[in-house]
């Protein structure tokens, strides 16, 4: 076992640290209020390589990996701490490297060098209004007829809508549709590449809402219903009936990424922490910091930070060992457990940090002025379920290690 970064990988962080503190540390505020990451820096991000890291550079990407994905994420959450950079980022590289695993060669040609190029964005549309908790009763249903399939459906609190069908040229998501019948259940799932605009043209009819959101402001979040979209056969991501399979892939890779953007900007919020608690006199001019009942607290969260961060970490070099190095004593079903602990103990974590910050700040924390409270509402959106709700990790987490058979009853 090594526990150190290799030289490479410290490289490729400061690299990524040094990027993010001249381009995006100035204009996070900014973006955070005005709801909006200017296409002017996504491009940027895209020129650095930042969209595509783990993507093959046969597609644009840098083929990196997914540890130094992570640590990146990490990086750009520091640098904005309200997460929306980071999650437009990890997004986009998680889940189109679903596409590079399963998708036809053309589709990648075709949607990968794009989205490396931040020239479109790439998610995932599963939930829908009923409980994203429960993919095997979602309703969107895909009818084949001639090599195109027809999908109705409603999809709901879905990042990046306002990205796809307005802001760049186009892009979608992995979409999760039943495929041969409603009934109730995870065989009859399909994923597909759904792309709705491509070049900038709509190619069929969408009904779009964005929704106010109250954090990470600026990556739009919003819901979409379509009617009988079509959707050539060769956009169908793997095989039929196999999507419930693609989609968990999914989730075990970007959630990884997700307890990465939780740990950078807790790490930031510490260390706004740490600054304020070693310069405010109280007391007779005694530092705050040399009150026990505040660096014993600072322990403990350092402590849980580190441990989150280590979770993350481990994680992400199981990826790279399963799906970079095809390790043949591991399967992706291997990391269920470890994705699982690090996606619960990541936004937990810097919930914590947030609050206990926040209180060693007192009054000024609650000003506006003061930031703190964006990083806050940026990591709760990780708290409050998306890319799954914690409790679905504690789930996972007792179905394969007490057993599934043993949780039922
Ligand atoms: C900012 C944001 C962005 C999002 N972006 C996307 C996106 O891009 N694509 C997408 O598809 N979805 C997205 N989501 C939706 C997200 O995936 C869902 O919030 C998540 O799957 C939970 O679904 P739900 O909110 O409907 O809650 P529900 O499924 O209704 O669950 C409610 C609560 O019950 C808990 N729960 C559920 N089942 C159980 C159980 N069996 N036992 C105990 N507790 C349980 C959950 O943990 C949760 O706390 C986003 C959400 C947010 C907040």
């Amino acid at each position: 076992m090594d526990f150190s970064l290799s030289r490479e990988d410290e490289l490729f962080k400061r690299n990524v640290a040094e990027f993010a503190k001249e381009y995006i540390e100035p204009r996070w505020v900014e973006i955070d209020e005005s709801g909006v990451i200017p296409t002017d820096l996504i491009r940027r991000m895209g020129e650095q390589g930042l969209l595509g890291m783990p993507i093959s550079e046969e597609y644009g990407g840098l083929g990196e990996t997914y540890l130094r994905t992570a640590l990146a994420i990490e990086e750009l959450a520091y640098h904005d701490p309200a997460v929306a950079i980071a999650v437009y980022v990890l997004l986009n590289n998680g889940w189109p490297y679903l596409l590079q695993l399963y998708a036809n060669d053309d589709v990648k040609a075709e949607v990968l060098p794009r989205v490396v190029k931040g020239e479109y964005f790439f998610g995932i549309a599963s939930t829908e209004a009923h409980g994203g908790s429960d993919v095997a009763g979602i309703k969107t249903f895909a009818e084949k007829g001639d090599g195109v399939w027809r999908v109705s459906g409603e999809k709901i609190y879905i990042s990046g809508v306002r990205e796809v069908l307005e802001q760049l040229d186009g892009g979608g998501w992995l979409l999760v549709s039943k495929t041969g019948s409603l009934d109730y259940g995870h065989r009859n799932i399909t994923t597909f590449a759904f792309l709705p605009r491509r070049n900038g043209e709509l190619l069929g009819e969408i009904d779009y809402t964005i929704f106010e959101e109250i954090g990470r402001g600026g990556l739009s979040t919003g819901g979409f219903k379509v009617e009988g979209f079509p959707i050539e056969d060769r956009y169908r991501v793997g095989e039929e009936g196999k999507g419930f399979y693609i989609l968990m892939e999914g989730f075990n890779i970007a959630r990884i990424l997700v307890a990465a953007a939780c740990v950078g900007s807790a790490r930031w919020a510490l260390d706004q922490g740490v600054e304020w608690i070693r310069n405010r006199r109280l007391f007779n001019g005694r530092r705050l910091s040399s009150f026990q009942g505040i660096y014993m607290r600072f322990s403990e969260l350092y402590a849980e930070l580190e441990a989150a961060r280590l979770f993350t970490l481990r994680a992400a070099w199981m990826v790279d060992r399963i799906y970079r190095e095809g390790d043949p004593t591991l399967n992706p079903k291997d990391l269920n457990i470890p994705v699982a602990l690090a996606k619960y103990k990541g936004p937990e974590t810097a919930a914590r940090i947030y609050e206990e910050v926040m209180k060693w700040m007192g009054a000024y924390s609650y000003m506006k002025e003061s930031n703190v409270y964006r990083g806050w509402l940026g990591i709760l959106s990780y708290l409050v379920g998306a890319e799954g709700g914690q409790n679905i990790m504690k789930i996972i987490i007792a179905r394969d290690y007490i057993g599934r058979e043993y949780i039922r009853g």
